[in-house]
């Protein structure tokens, strides 16, 4: 830290330094069983991802009952499909609308849905974009390539230890008759962030048939 000539000796950030000595000392002092621990970043890279919290979008694409309850108690509603626990425990869901974006930052930290969205993108814990997305949420958005008209009215969520929050995209057009499988292949991880929009109908790898 503070000095910047080339370092031959380390490739890992002051972060991954800090977390490796971490895990090292608890390790040593008995606090953590590093199998335990591989499990569970073993579970968050190959099984828990955005293809959990598409499911979410897609269901509540489909099933109006299924999109008021994720209104009124999102953390029971996708819990009934077998997304919960860590990092998951208060969820709030926001509904994109044709008047109204939103999008969800962490300003302190990295705080982030895990059981619906997995391990959050690099750019998502970055200073920058922490603290662009709430002095400049339009700027921010364009270099996602997501261009809101000017009467649309920008909400940002900042996610807390308490609250995390998923973004519930708009329904594509061009979808009516597909299945919930089919719709959740246009969910995208940064459009259940607010940074993105889902893909199109004709995207070819969703499109049915
Ligand atoms: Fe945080």
């Amino acid at each position: 830290m503070g000095h910047d000539h080339d370092h031959e000796h380390s490739e890992l950030d002051p972060m991954d330094v800090r977390v490796r000595a971490l895990e090292t000392l608890l390790t040593e002092k008995g606090y953590v069983d590093p199998a335990a621990l591989d499990e569970l970043i073993d579970a968050y890279q190959t099984r828990i991802g955005p293809r959990n919290g598409a499911r979410v979008v897609a269901r509540a694409w489909v099933d109006d009952e299924f999109r008021e309850w994720l209104r009124t108690d999102a953390t029971a509603a996708i819990a009934s499909l077998g997304y919960g626990g860590r990092q998951g425990e208060h969820m709030v869901a926001v509904e994109q609308a044709a008047d109204t974006h939103h999008m969800v930052v962490c300003t302190l930290c990295s705080c982030y849905p895990w059981p619906v969205l997995g391990l959050p993108p690099t750019w998502y814990k970055s200073a920058p974009y922490r603290s662009r997305a709430v002095r400049d949420p339009r700027g921010v958005l364009a270099e996602f390539g997501v261009e809101p008209a000017d009467d649309v009215e920008l909400r940002v969520w900042d996610s807390t230890a308490e609250v995390r929050y998923l973004v519930i995209p708009q329904r594509p057009a061009g979808t009516d008759g597909w299945s919930e499988e089919q719709l959740a292949d246009l969910v995208t991880r940064d459009s259940m962030i607010g940074v993105g929009l889902p893909l199109d109908a004709a995207s070819t790898e969703a499109a049915p048939g």
